[in-house]
Parts: structure tokens; C-alpha cells; sequence
């Protein structure tokens, strides 16, 4: 016993960032693989949330209907403790008029595949009628100016960036004309935006997402386009044939709701009071099952919770996993959970979210300082046989990013990226686009990692 005592310091005096790891620690991640491969809920558990609650919009039926549906699968995992976190969530209804036609010459009309982005205002009852005209970026609305943007629908053509490998960065690059597009026309006097949908490939989906208003300009209704009709769109305006963009929508922004964040709990044995917490969101957009975004991260989590108890694993740490209200438009249920960790007195070790879809997992990202991603990244040989390679540092999820302010390690599951914008904020994010290995494979890396953390602390 002394000499491995020895043995064991020496290597910590020559290695001083190697984490305690051991075969042990493979042999456990191995077992849980296999219970969650075999024995796992998280599969039927999406199939449930996506049939039962699809349409998961904060402040909607279906929303508290997923409430429920979450606190039941948290409990039937095997919880100690499951609880509802309250929030105030905004509370916006898209309605069901919404459409947009092309006037072409000769009065013909050719309607186009359209939604309205979240959050957006409407149009009332009448629609709104005018002049279309195309924008390839800010700069090139910024030079026309209010003397050619006055009175017109601006169309923001700007396609998701095919070079980059990395499809979050092309939304990234994208997705200010989503947010802010509405208001930077309207400063030009523009009565209304419609938006080439934020896709990677050409389909006939519109993708919503949320809009921003900036509050000292006019709220003009916004609408996204399917890619298939940009394309459309862009080539009729190229021949000069449209007269006139009608576009019509009666979406509305109601006062805020009560809801709540779900969270069930492993109470630590060793140190309780430091928490790991594990999460992806509930709400969804309204116009599919809101299976890639989030249920998969919704039922990994609790895929955690519910394959730790089923082997028998005490963790030395609190575990919760938190099924996050509200991340789609407000992100109210982050900010209640990080607002009641900066005053619980439980100290905040990690946070892991998992919101890039249900894909096959590649990596995790940490936003830590170097001495914690050394820490964590030498147990990345535990993580190759399920797959994982790829440690970012930098990037957290929506939902656990806020944590950061309590010194929180917090990061994401990095799936493969090339199918996810196929298929966000679309008509198509259905449950069958879910592989139920890939949704497993993430689960298990989820799970693997929160395993080490409880275990060894950061
Ligand atoms: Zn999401």
C-alpha cells in the first residue's frame, strides 16, 4: 500500500495536471454506456415530449404541458429531489394568417413560403402592400438610406456562409439580420422586413427565431422566407417583374406569464453544497415538435440523472439537471437559475448544456481559464472510445453561460454541426429527425463528463 502511495505522488509531482483518473474510471463510464445504450429513456422520452408537447412556445398550453411532462420523467428517473423553478417568460402568439404574396406584372400573384420571426409585431388585419426591395448586407442598406428605403419592404437577402466548415459560426455571422434587420430598416423608414431564412441548405421551410425590437424606432413586422423562395424572390426582383411584396401576419406580444424552469437532483454525498448542474431547454419554437431544438438536450439530461441511479452511483457532488424555460425568446429561465445561484449559498463548480442539436457528438466546449481546461482535458482519453476529440475553450450554452458569474466552469456538447440548420426553428424539426444512437452517443459524453466532475470536483 505505501509504495503505490509513493508511486502515486511521485506521478503527481511530475505531472502536477494529471487528473485522478483510472482504469476504475473507464470501467464505470463503460457501464453507464452500456445501461444507456440498452436500458436508456432518452429516446422514448423524446418521442413523449415531441408527441405530447411539441409547439413548446414560452407562455403556451403545451409549454406547462411540458412542465409536466418533464417533472414526471425527472422523478421516474430516479431524482431525490424534483422541483419547478418559477420565471416570468414573455408571452407571443404568432396567430395563423400569415402570408406573403408577389405581385408580378399582369396583377399575377405567386405566393411565397413564409413565417413570422418571433417576437415580431403584425401587420393587422389588412396586410400591408409596397414596394419590395433586395439588401445583400447592413453596409448596402446603410447606402441607400432613407431616400430609397422610405415606404418599402426590405428584403435581406444574406445566405448562411457555405465556406465555413463550422455551420454555428455561418449562423453566428447571419443571425443579426434576424435580430436586428426590423429595426435597422425601419430607422430608414422601411414598413416591413421579409428575411431569407437562416438555413445552410435550400428547402422550402421558413425558419423563425427571435427578433429585436430597438425600442425608439417603429416596430415593423418581419416575416423569413423559405430559401427555395429567396431564390425565387431575388430572381424575379433580377427581371424587374414584381410590383408589389403583400404580406400579412397577425402575430402579438402579450403582457408576461408565469412558468418555471424543471430541475431534479442527486444530492451529493461528499460535498452537497458544491453543485454540477446539466441542462437544455424546454420551450420550443411553435412551428414544429422542437425535437433537435432542445428535447434532445431536454432528455439527455435527465438521461444523467436516470443512468447514475441506475447503476447505484452516489455522486460526491450535487448533480441537477434543469430542464431551462424560456430560451428561445428571453431566456428568462437562465437568468432565474444563475439569479438564484448568486444568492443560495451552494458553490457553482460546472454547468454543461446541450443545444446544438441531437446529432452525433464531437466535443465539448469550456469557457474556464487554462489551468481548468488543462485539468478537464486530461481525461480526454476517457471520451475517445464514445467518439468525443474535439475540447474548445470558449462557449457556453444560452441556458448556463450566465453562471459564469458566480465562477461556474460552464460549456456545451459540440455535435456534428452539418444537418442541424437543416432543420432549426422549421416546420421539419420533428421527432424523426432525431438518430436515436447519435441522441444516445450524446447522453452518454454528457453523462461521462458530469460523472468525473462530481468525483473529482474542478
Ligand atoms: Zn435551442
Amino acid at each position: 500500500m505505501k509504495i503505490v502511495l509513493l508511486f502515486f505522488s511521485a506521478c503527481c509531482l511530475f505531472h502536477p495536471v494529471v487528473r485522478a483518473q483510472s482504469a476504475a474510471d473507464s470501467i464505470s463510464i463503460r457501464n453507464l454506456a452500456n445501461n444507456i445504450l440498452t436500458e436508456g429513456k432518452a429516446y422514448s422520452n423524446l418521442k413523449l415530449l415531441c408527441k405530447d408537447a411539441p409547439a413548446r412556445l414560452s407562455g403556451s398550453p403545451n409549454a406547462a404541458k411540458a412542465v409536466e411532462l418533464a417533472r414526471k420523467m425527472l422523478q421516474d428517473a430516479g431524482a431525490d429531489t424534483v422541483y419547478l423553478q418559477p420565471c416570468m417568460v414573455p408571452h407571443w402568439v404568432r396567430g395563423n394568417a400569415e402570408e406573403a404574396d408577389l405581385v408580378i406584372a399582369g396583377g399575377k400573384r405567386v405566393s411565397l413560403n413564409v413565417c413570422a420571426l418571433g417576437n415580431s409585431m403584425g401587420t393587422g388585419p389588412g396586410g400591408i402592400s409596397a414596394p419590395v426591395i433586395e439588401v445583400r448586407s447592413f453596409g448596402e442598406l446603410d447606402q441607400l438610406g432613407r431616400k430609397v428605403i422610405k415606404g418599402k419592404i426590405v428584403f435581406f437577402n444574406y445566405p448562411m456562409k457555405q465556406t465555413l466548415i463550422n455551420t454555428f459560426e455561418a449562423y453566428g455571422d447571419a443571425v443579426p439580420y434576424r435580430v436586428l434587420g426590423p429595426s435597422r430598416a425601419a430607422k430608414y423608414g422601411a414598413v416591413g422586413i421579409i428575411l431569407r431564412s437562416l438555413s445552410t441548405s435550400l428547402n422550402d421551410f421558413p425558419h423563425t427565431g427571435i427578433t429585436r425590437y430597438d425600442t425608439t424606432l417603429p416596430k415593423i413586422p418581419a416575416l423569413a422566407v423559405s430559401t427555395n423562395d429567396a431564390e425565387k424572390l431575388s430572381n424575379y426582383l433580377r427581371l424587374k417583374m414584381v410590383s408589389r411584396l403583400f404580406m400579412k401576419d397577425n402575430c402579438q406580444m402579450l403582457g408576461d406569464v408565469p412558468s418555471c424552469n424543471v430541475i431534479g437532483e442527486l444530492r451529493g454525498t461528499e460535498h452537497p453544497d458544491e453543485i454540477i448542474t446539466v441542462g437544455g431547454h424546454l420551450d420550443s419554437w411553435d412551428l414544429a415538435e422542437g425535437a433537435q431544438d432542445d428535447g434532445a438536450g431536454v432528455v439527455q439530461s435527465i438521461e444523467v440523472i436516470r443512468a447514475l441511479k441506475a447503476l447505484g452511483i452516489k455522486p460526491h457532488r450535487t448533480i441537477r439537471a434543469v430542464c431551462f424555460m424560456n430560451e428561445e425568446n428571453g431566456a428568462r429561465g437562465g437568468a432565474a437559475y444563475a439569479d438564484s445561484a448568486a444568492s443560495d449559498g451552494n458553490q457553482y463548480l460546472f454547468a454543461l448544456e446541450s443545444d446544438n442539436g441531437g446529432f452525433t457528438p464531437r466535443g465539448f466546449s469550456l469557457q474556464c481559464g487554462p489551468a481548468q481546461f488543462q485539468e478537464i482535458t486530461a481525461w480526454r482519453t476517457l471520451f475517445e472510445p464514445y467518439g468525443v476529440y474535439l475540447w474548445r475553450r470558449g462557449g457556453a450554452g444560452t441556458d448556463v453561460e450566465p453562471l459564469a458569474r458566480v465562477k461556474s466552469v460552464v460549456g456545451e456538447l459540440l455535435p456534428d454541426s452539418q444537418r442541424y440548420f437543416d432543420f432549426h426553428h422549421a416546420g421539419n424539426d420533428l421527432f424523426d429527425a432525431v438518430n436515436r444512437r447519435e441522441l444516445l452517443l450524446g447522453a452518454i459524453n454528457m453523462t461521462a463528463l458530469i460523472y468525473l466532475v462530481s468525483t473529482y470536483g474542478i
